[in-house]
């Protein structure tokens, strides 16, 4: 059974300090992380580890994203209320509930057929929602488009020039681009439709983005 105790509200809270620890700052990025039961993503047997800042299994060879990713990610992404938000990589479903924390309306893309299937039935089940696909996200979600912010939760081997064509002017893309052993967390802002802004960040660990835009399975 779901249910959220005193005792996962508190190491929730214990999470979220070790978060500003590391030094997220964003207080609606963190009030959303102190909100979503991650618990809930997690088998009965595996339960000491939901808030432990770290990625974990979540079968078909993928991970839940470790935390901090999570709250670094949504930081650069400056969500506003009402905000559109193309996710390329639903995974668990966990990024998607922290996203709608924040009042976004999220379209999430997952290349997985279970793991699409998974999230699209648990998701609305605890309380959260989202437009569901599964699909190629490195090639974005012409349908919805123009985003106001679009977040790739894969390591990709560039940026998908279609990504920033899919994107509001003012829009922001956070990638994270490299290799298949690092990669570089970018984020890029369309200016005009011809001009981007482009800073980087650390450098993190994620699973290849797949797909034509991605790298070859
Ligand atoms: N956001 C997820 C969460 O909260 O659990 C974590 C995502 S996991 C690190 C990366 C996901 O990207 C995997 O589920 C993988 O199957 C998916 N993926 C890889 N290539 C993709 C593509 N081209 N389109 C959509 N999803 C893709």
């Amino acid at each position: 059974m779901l249910t959220d105790t005193y005792k996962h509200k508190g190491m929730r809270k214990g999470l979220v300090k070790k978060l500003m620890e590391k030094g997220i700052k964003d207080e609606k990025v963190l009030k959303a992380i102190e909100c979503v039961p991650r618990h809930f993503f997690f088998e009965n047997a595996f339960l000491e580890h939901a808030y432990q800042d770290k990625a974990f299994p979540i079968g078909e060879g993928q991970t839940i994203s470790q935390p901090f990713t999570v709250a670094f990610q949504t930081e650069l992404l400056m969500v506003n209320p009402g905000d559109k938000v193309l996710e390329i990589g639903t995974g668990s479903g966990y990024q998607c509930c922290v996203l709608n924390e924040l009042g976004a309306r999220v379209y999430t893309i997952e290349y997985n057929k279970n793991l699409y299937a998974g999230a699209k039935a648990f998701l609305p089940k605890i309380g959260y929602n989202a437009v569901f696909r599964h699909g190629d996200g490195s090639q974005g979600w012409p349908l919805y488009a123009p985003y106001d912010k679009i977040l790739v939760t894969a390591g990709a081997p560039g940026i998908p020039a279609k990504l920033i064509e899919q994107l509001q002017i003012n829009g922001i893309l956070v990638i994270p681009v490299g290799d298949t052993e690092q990669q570089r967390m970018l984020r890029i802002t369309k200016i005009s439709e011809k001009q981007v802004y482009s800073e980087e960040f650390d450098y993190f660990r994620f699973v290849p983005l797949l797909g034509k835009f991605g790298w070859n399975e």
